[in-house]
């Protein structure tokens, strides 16, 4: 199953404020033409209302006008303004009906005894009828005011209610952004400074280190991404750098530590045990006749036996021995917190052990063996430094050779070394 189908895409704030803006300016641009078109209906209805009134008034003005009241009496001649009259009423009522105002009409007199009708009881009741009707369209049109007052309060209170959404949605995504993209970026900037100062050595502990401190909050899927390129770079580098320390401190030949790392080795073992008041020994390894070997059976024959000595060389190795090769034929071997004694021991087995190893072609060597010679010293006993412990181990294997090779010699015992007096 596709499991890539159901991931949801986080939204990013950007997309978030367009979209939030977009519904926000079509509720803006709805409600305001909505509000446009009711307000027009409003002030024409309003119109239509105050005109009314206007009108009615007028017409009462006109019904007590003394000689029209007058002449609502009947009497030759008065016909035409009754009748006038009537039809200006009629009017009048109709355009309440216009004004969506339902008259009040209770007195409709017939176009023929109109006049007769209105005089007396019927006049004041028409009197009536008009006022009521009046007082209609006075509270009408107070009402359609009202009313527009009412829409233009509600639009302005809508109007001010989308942008106070608005802005604390903006403010929102806003302060989300900060939480999601700024605050782990400076992070990220922190972390990657000291990611800078630490390297090569702590790499490690340091992208860790910013996994954790990244990982604590949650943030945008951009910083997401961000970091696991960052956590996938560092431990690209941790891998090389590991590489490259193998590479540093080994020799390519042999598989043993370097001369380098022997050296480096050799002071901080001599600088401990001047401080700890302890011993450090040292076995100079060399080959026996190895330049026979070489002639005799070609240099790839030697450095396959030089390969095959490295290998026995390490297996008798403590973990905590320096095993290294010093230089063409020779090797070093550096003994933390040992003495003579089991140095002696250590290099007396490996030497066994190496003449016992049968050597492809060592029939050929001229003691039909393939062999080392071994000198051993020690410090503080044999030396004052790691410059003289290496030079005394060295007195100590050229005395082996001179003694015949496939030998140990320990300096302390050297013959002058024990005539030097004092
Ligand atoms: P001795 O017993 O006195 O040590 O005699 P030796 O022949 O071993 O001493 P010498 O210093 O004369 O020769 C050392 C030889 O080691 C010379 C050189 O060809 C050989 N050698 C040094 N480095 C390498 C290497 O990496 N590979 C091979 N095959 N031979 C090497
Ligand atoms: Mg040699």
């Amino acid at each position: 199953m596709d499991s890539a189908r159901y991931t949801i895409k986080k939204i990013s704030p950007l997309q978030a404020i367009v979209f939030t803006g977009t519904i926000s300016l079509l509720i803006i641009i709805a409600g305001t033409a909505g509000f446009f078109v009711t307000q027009h209906k409003l002030l024409e209805q309003i119109e239509k209302k105050q005109a009314c009134y206007i009108d009615l008034v007028d017409f009462r003005g006109k019904l007590i006008e003394p000689g029209f009241s007058r002449n609502l009496k009947p009497s030759p001649g008065v016909t035409r303004n009754s009748e006038e009259l009537l039809l200006m009423y009629k009017k009048l009522l109709v355009q309440m009906q216009h004004a969506d105002m339902e008259p009040v009409a209770f007195v409709q007199p017939a176009k023929g005894n109109w006049p007769a009708q209105l005089a007396g009881k019927d006049l004041e009741r028409f009197k009536l009828e008009l006022e009521k009707n009046i007082e209609k369209a006075k509270i009408a049109s107070k009402d359609a005011a009202v009313k527009l007052f009412v829409i233009n309060e509600f639009f302005l209170f809508f109007i001010l209610a989308v942008l106070l959404t608005l802005s604390i949605t903006a403010g929102w995504l806003l302060h989300n952004n900060y939480r999601q993209t700024l605050i782990p970026l400076a992070q990220l900037v922190g972390q990657l400074k000291q990611l800078n100062k630490n390297i090569p050595e702590s790499i490690h502990d340091t992208a860790e280190e910013m996994k954790k401190e990244l990982t604590e909050t949650e943030h945008s899927s951009d910083i997401t991404q961000i970091t696991k390129s960052i956590m996938s770079f560092c431990g690209d580098i941790e891998a090389k750098n590991k590489k490259l320390d193998e590479i540093y401190i080994r020799d390519e030949k042999t598989n043993l530590y370097n001369y380098r790392h022997f050296k480096e080795h050799l002071i901080i073992d001599v600088e401990r045990a001047k401080r700890l008041n302890d011993k450090v020994s040292l076995a100079m390894i060399d080959i026996d006749n190895f330049k026979h070997y070489n002639d005799t059976n070609g240099h790839l024959s030697g450095d396959k036996a030089l390969k095959v000595l490295a290998n026995i060389i390490s297996s008798q190795c403590r973990a905590y021995d320096v095993p290294a090769r010093f230089g063409g034929d020779e090797f070093a071997l550096l003994f933390p917190k040992t003495g003579t004694t089991t140095t002696r021991d250590i290099a007396e087995r490996l030497r066994k052990i190496i003449s016992d190893e049968p050597f492809l072609h060592e029939e050929g060597q001229p003691v039909g063996d393939f062999t080392v010679s071994i000198g051993i010293a020690t410090f503080p006993d044999d030396a004052h430094d790691w410059a003289t412990l290496i030079s005394n181990a060295d007195r100590a294997l050229y005395k082996a050779k001179a003694e015949g090779r496939n030998k140990v010699v320990v300096f302390s015992s050297m013959e002058e070394v024990q005539n030097i007096p004092g």
